[in-house]
């Protein structure tokens, strides 16, 4: 199937791009790698009357250190720019390994990190990951600008805090604290597939080797990327025991997520897989703390 018939602008400047989304608001629609826009439209599930498209500004794309020591992703930087990134893999080294797991080379060449964040899908790996490090947007409408947390970001299904007049500008992605470690585990039908589940972990440990901090976020586990605190508190203060990483999986898997099922799993087997998969994020999380220790 075709699109619906659309007026298509290619602002060269990101002012010139809001004006557009001012003066055209709910009618306008941003285009940015066109990997879940153009389908949706091709099936017109979405039919924008005007694509404002925002290919041709190249201020938009980029990959830099923040002056925190984290990262700054500009809203057009395609995910093969971020899997490529010496930089991104020194500063945000689970978005870096993150990126060879997000569908094909094709797919990776288009899509852009603020495409997908924008885009919102619960089983995308960016808006969890962005989450899971507590990072933030830089929101800009015509008269302003605002920053907006991950954790706030997301309302539902394909849906954030984002108004018809503003555009995602930015991704700012603070650093791990010291004495802290990582993982991403999921799991997909094929590879390269979105997850049927995953999750996202980022522990810190004190000097004692106790956890100070840990961040859980699942994906495909809900309406949107979902942040597991009750498990992350029994998590805290604890020597990260076998234990007491089974109880943190329990209580993340049966009680903080809410999965569903579908033609790919039931509800009840992505719990089971939730429950296995935070089990292994939180071994090797504590593992990479561990390794980290001599660095706090
Ligand atoms: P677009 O499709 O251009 O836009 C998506 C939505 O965001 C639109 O509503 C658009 O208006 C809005 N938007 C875009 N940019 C902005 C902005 N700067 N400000 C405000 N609104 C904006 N993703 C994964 O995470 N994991 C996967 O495993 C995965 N597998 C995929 C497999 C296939 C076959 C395909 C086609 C896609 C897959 N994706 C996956 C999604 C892909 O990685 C893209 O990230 C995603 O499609 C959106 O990025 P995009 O740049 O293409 O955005």
């Amino acid at each position: 199937m075709k699109p619906a018939p659309f007026e298509y602008h290619a602002p060269t400047t990101v002012e010139e791009a809001l004006s557009l989304l001012a003066e055209h608001g709910y009618d306008a629609k941003v285009l940015a790698g066109g990997q879940s826009l153009i389908p949706m439209m091709n099936f017109r599930l979405v039919q924008p009357a005007m694509l404002v498209d925002l290919n041709n500004i190249p201020d938009l794309a980029y990959i830099r250190p923040d002056e925190n020591g984290g990262l700054r992703i500009g809203a057009m930087t395609r995910h093969r720019q971020v899997e490529t990134s010496p930089l991104a893999a020194e500063r945000a080294p689970l978005v870096h390994a993150a990126m060879s797991k997000i569908a094909y080379p094709q797919v990776r060449t288009r899509g852009t990190f603020g495409g997908s964040v924008s885009h919102a899908d619960p089983s995308a790996e960016l808006p969890a990951l962005s989450l899971a490090l507590d990072g933030k947007f830089r929101l800009r409408r015509q008269d302003g600008e605002r920053w907006v947390p991950a954790s706030e970001f997301f309302i539902s299904l394909f849906t954030t805090v984002l108004e018809a007049d503003e555009l995602l500008v930015e991704a700012s992605l603070p650093p791990m604290p010291p004495r802290s470690g990582w993982s991403l585990q999921e799991v997909a039908r094929r590879p390269h597939d979105f997850a049927l589940m995953g999750v996202a972990a980022v522990v810190t440990l004190n000097e004692k080797g106790l956890c100070e901090g840990a961040r859980l976020v699942y994906i495909s586990a809900g309406d949107r990327p979902t942040l597991a605190e009750r498990a992350a508190e029994a998590l805290k203060g604890q020597a990260p025991s076998p234990e007491v990483i089974r109880e943190a999986a329990e209580i993340a898997s049966a009680q903080e997520i809410d999965p569903s099922s579908d033609i790919h799993a039931t509800a009840e087997f992505r719990r089971h897989l939730a429950n296995v998969l935070t089990r292994r994020a939180l071994e090797q999380a504590f593992q990479r703390a561990a390794e980290n220790k001599q660095e706090g």
